[in-house]
């Protein structure tokens, strides 16, 4: 009962309103509808929603005024997650002949709404591309198109109607065009139409030059292809775009310049790079190339007086990985269990993060699985263990 109160509120001081303007119009058959609606909230208050509803929509001669505290309850119903009492409201709206055009356009915007949130994309969509040519919902029912056209993997569409929705709004649209740029490549690829993939790729680089996803691509291709020289320019690219993403290229990095015979290039930028940050990804890259270039007891000094000072969860885990190889005597069942507990701590930590709405996830998703943006999950600042000040 307490948790209708709220959606009262709205619907009151409508009716109220709407009372106080009947009384000054003092035109006949307004008692018989005033007394329905306040039968109708009465309903509310007694916390019967479903007979409220019967005696809102009831009400058969819709004016603009009724038809206002109809699209509140309907919006408020789905504010609250009852689709279909908010589908049916607004439906019986759209039904009703006497109903102003403007006021259908809109319950037909708040029914599409309902739909969508229902995940009816299909009725969704018919609702919004019959808006397009209204000047007033033009940009509403392209923006909903454009998700609906996300979440089905139409991504052509996607890249059409953003076109357009640019071009009326002169807003920017070229990070999220971008993707589907991406989102095309990658399809292409699982076909394996690499020509086709790269072709979409230059074209999200076209629409947003700062792309870190389209150069990743771009290199895991190339990779792919043998091609290792053109691999490391897109992946440097990536760090130039957005260091953010630097994690995400330093294994692919690596194996490129040691296909290439050129780690002492990489070895060079790693060093660099610790001299900035000391995370744990490029500590455990440094401590790889050590190993298999200087041995183990180069690595293991390294980590030691790395992780003294930088203590970090992946540092840990190979300086344990590297002792257990040495296959150290009686702390050999001892360091089996240290890995296998810093092993399961970095499976179990999340090492991304949305910078729009701050949701943690285990691996990189483009587009937020929590608030729909792209390009805003990025990894986390390293696995770092925190010591007192
Ligand atoms: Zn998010």
């Amino acid at each position: 009962m307490m948790e209708l109160l709220w959606l009262l509120l709205p619907v009151a001081a409508a009716s109220g309103w709407w009372v106080a303007r009947r009384e000054s119009a003092n035109r006949g058959g307004e008692t018989d509808r005033s007394t329905d609606y306040f039968k109708g909230l009465n309903l509310l208050i007694d916390d019967q929603p479903d007979l409220a509803i019967e005696v809102f929509t009831r009400l058969a001669d819709v004016d603009q005024d009724t038809a206002e505290i109809h699209l509140a309850l309907g919006n408020l119903f789905r504010r609250r997650g009852e689709m279909d009492r908010a589908i049916h409201l607004h439906s019986s709206l759209i039904a009703r002949p006497r109903l102003a055009s403007s006021q259908r356009r809109r319950a037909m915007l708040e029914l599409g709404e309902d739909y969508l949130r229902a995940g009816l994309f299909d009725r969704a969509e018919a609702l919004f591309r019959e808006l397009l040519d209204q000047p007033a919902h033009t940009r509403t029912a392209l923006a909903r198109l454009i998700h609906i056209f996300q979440q089905e993997k139409e991504w052509r569409q996607a890249i059409a109607y953003s076109d357009r929705l640019e071009r009326i709004s002169g807003e920017y649209h070229g990070r999220q065009i971008a993707h589907f740029c991406c989102e095309l490549a990658e399809e292409a690829r699982g076909r394996g139409e690499d020509a086709d993939a790269k072709s979409w790729l230059s074209d999200a680089l076209v629409r947003d030059p700062g792309c870190t996803r389209a150069n990743l691509l771009l290199g895991q291709l190339a990779m792919q292809a043998g091609d290792y020289s053109q691999a490391i320019v897109a992946f440097q690219a990536v760090e130039r775009q957005d260091p953010g993403y630097f994690p995400e290229v330093i294994a692919p990095l690596s194996a490129c310049y040691s296909a290439l015979g050129r780690l002492d290039e990489w070895i060079v930028h790693l060093r660099q790079l610790q001299r900035q940050q000391h995370g744990g990804r490029v500590t455990d890259a440094l401590a790889d190339w050590l190993q298999r270039h200087e041995g183990q007891e180069a690595a293991l000094q390294f980590l030691e007086d790395e992780l003294r000072e930088y203590p970090t969860l992946l540092g840990l885990r190979r300086l344990v990985e590297i002792k257990l190889e040495r296959g150290e005597g009686v702390e050999y069942a001892d360091l089996r269990a240290l890995h296998c507990i810093s092993t399961q701590m970095i499976n179990n930590t999340a090492r991304y993060r949305c910078d729009h709405c701050g949701l943690i996830v285990k691996s990189l998703h483009w587009c937020c699985p929590g608030c729909q943006q792209w390009t805003t999950i990025k990894p986390l600042p390293d696995l770092t263990i925190k010591t007192s000040a």
